[in-house]
């Protein structure tokens, strides 16, 4: 169901993960209570959401439950996660906390996000965590639209903290990972250097 958490990503020369120093400052392998822990903390946002446009109206919950699942099914598979080392791993789905399950149809690009890429991923993730609120408070529904601003801040307050700052997507720009982490990955992912360099 993960990747084996003893054996080196795909990307990564070192012959074994044993006695890496990496190991506990970035996620390099998941596993399932990575994958529950990501689900409780984003759900709690989306069951509110969805139950408050169905509420509102079977076509604004319908546009919505549409463009998030084309967006974390293929937009964002796109635009971000094939930046991912995660990415470069064999199978035709990724295996991970946030996106399991997600198809990879496109090759892996080792190197940053272009502007527009970033400018796409953001903008996503915008509409599909403001669109409930936006409704809720134009509705003048305020228990509904505050109680949506809390659970979507604490999800991502929640993932910033405990997620971002060890993830080894370092070309998303939400990841918080600390600069010598990131040489000290490099180093051992020359792939990714090299992408890093080249496309500079
Ligand atoms: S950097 Fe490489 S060796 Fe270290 S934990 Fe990650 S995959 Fe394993
Ligand atoms: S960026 Fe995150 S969600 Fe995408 S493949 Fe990498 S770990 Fe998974």
């Amino acid at each position: 169901m993960f990747l084996d958490p003893e054996a080196p990503i795909a990307t990564c020369i070192r012959p074994s993960c044993e006695n890496c120093a990496l190991a506990s400052r970035l996620h390099c392998h998941f596993n399932d209570k990575d994958l529950g822990a990501f689900l409780a903390s984003v759900m709690p946002a989306f069951i509110l959401g969805g139950i408050g446009l169905y509420r509102f109206g079977v076509w604004p919950f319908g546009l919505w439950v549409a463009f998030s699942l084309s967006y974390f099914g293929l937009i964002e598979i796109r635009v971000m996660c094939s930046h991912c080392p995660h990415y470069a791993e064999e199978g035709n789905s990724l295996k991970c906390w946030a996106n399991y399950g997600s198809p990879k149809p496109w090759r892996y690009r080792p190197g940053p996000m272009s502007r527009a890429e970033t400018v796409i991923f953001l903008a996503g993730l915008a509409f599909i965590f403001g669109y409930p609120a936006a409704v809720f408070l134009w509705t003048s529904q305020w228990l509904w639209a505050a109680l949506e601003i809390v659970f979507v801040i604490a999800f991502f307050a929640r993932t910033e903290a405990g997620m971002c700052n060890r993830c080894m997507n370092f070309n998303c720009p939400l990841n918080r990972v600390d600069q010598a982490t990131r040489l000290a990955f490099l180093k051992q992912n020359p792939l990714l250097e090299e992408a890093r360099k080249r496309e500079a």
